[in-house]
């Protein structure tokens, strides 16, 4: 089944405590891509600038991503600096440049049009919606946000929010959009804007996710060290819908696996700097650290 993705697609400037990358292809919609495309094949839309060439091209054919709704626009592409500190579990941007997404409408191709899996990555909201009512038929919708377009456009977040089946969200930013603290209450304040899905990431310690009444959690994988969080968010949502979008299954049982694959991409994200690791993966890495969770969660009744 495809699956089709929406979101930035970008140049970032990174600085953790381990060190530093200047001018990395990064992106919402890149992390997406490059992590659902070993579960399901995937097809992008964005818009890059001049300065994106054929190195940054075949990342994405490499994977077997389709392009065709890559479009290139006169200009820059996105750019964001950010650097990580003590914990590293939140990203402190240091500078945002909208650049060619200032001007951009997404046009979704013709070949796009039966994607029944769309993810909505992080971008403005006002694109999400606009590709989210050119797929009305899509089986499942997800989508991503934060605190630049919850603080910047609430309005058009909240009908974006809508118009979905299911919202990841990082901790922070669901007790901002909720204006509550308590988690479980912010997440029943966050489904009844509309998604029926809400899963919080809460960076070192995992995810939890709120469908209808159920609700689950997984840890973070334990790693030694965690060189760049950059991409984890969007490497969760790639395992988590290309698992969904793989096996066609909604049930909450199938819910629960997919938030397990979501994490085992997340902690291959974490490893390295940007694509480094995640861009270098095989299924059977994939599979041996699904079955380290499984022992990692597993206890007797
Ligand atoms: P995360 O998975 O949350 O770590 O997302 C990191 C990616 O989001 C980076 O590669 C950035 O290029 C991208 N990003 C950062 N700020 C924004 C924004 N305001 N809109 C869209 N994408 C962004």
């Amino acid at each position: 089944m495809s699956l089709l993705v929406v979101g930035s697609v970008a140049f970032d400037s990174l600085r953790t405590p381990y060190g530093e990358a200047k001018h990395i292809l990064g992106g919402a919609a890149t992390h997406f891509s490059v992590t659902a495309s070993y579960f399901t094949p995937v097809k992008v839309v964005a818009v890059v600038g001049d300065d994106f060439g054929e190195e940054h091209l075949k990342v994405f054919h490499d994977r077997g991503i389709d392009t065709e709704g890559l479009e290139r626009a006169p200009g820059k592409s996105f750019r964001w600096a950010a650097e990580y500190s003590g914990d590293m579990n939140e990203a402190r941007t240091l500078d945002t440049q909208l650049n060619v997404f200032e001007q951009f409408s997404p046009k979704i191709p013709a070949a796009y049009r039966d994607c029944d899996y769309l993810f909505l990555a992080n971008i403005h909201p006002k694109l999400q919606l606009d590709v989210r009512r050119q797929l009305p038929e899509a089986r499942l919708v997800a989508m991503d946000t934060m605190n630049f377009w919850i603080k910047g456009t609430p309005e058009d977040l909240n009908a974006t929010l809508a118009s979905v089946h299911m919202v990841t969200i990082n901790e922070t930013e669901a007790r901002m959009l909720a204006g509550c603290h308590n988690l479980r209450k912010a997440a029943q304040a966050v489904q009844k804007l509309g998604p029926n899905v809400v899963i919080v990431k809460r960076g070192e310690y995992g995810v939890i996710s709120f469908h209808g009444n159920s609700i689950f959690s997984v840890p973070a994988y334990p790693l030694e060290d965690v060189h760049d969080p950059t991409g984890a968010g969007d490497s969760f949502a790639g395992g988590l819908m290309g698992h969904l979008a793989q096996t066609g299954d909604l049930s909450e049982r199938n819910l629960r696996r997919a938030m397990v694959y979501g994490s085992v991409m997340a902690s291959f994200a974490v490893e390295d700097f940007g694509l480094r690791r995640t861009a270098r993966l095989t299924r059977p890495e994939i599979e041996t650290r699904f079955r380290e969770f499984k022992s990692l969660t597993h206890f007797d009744v």
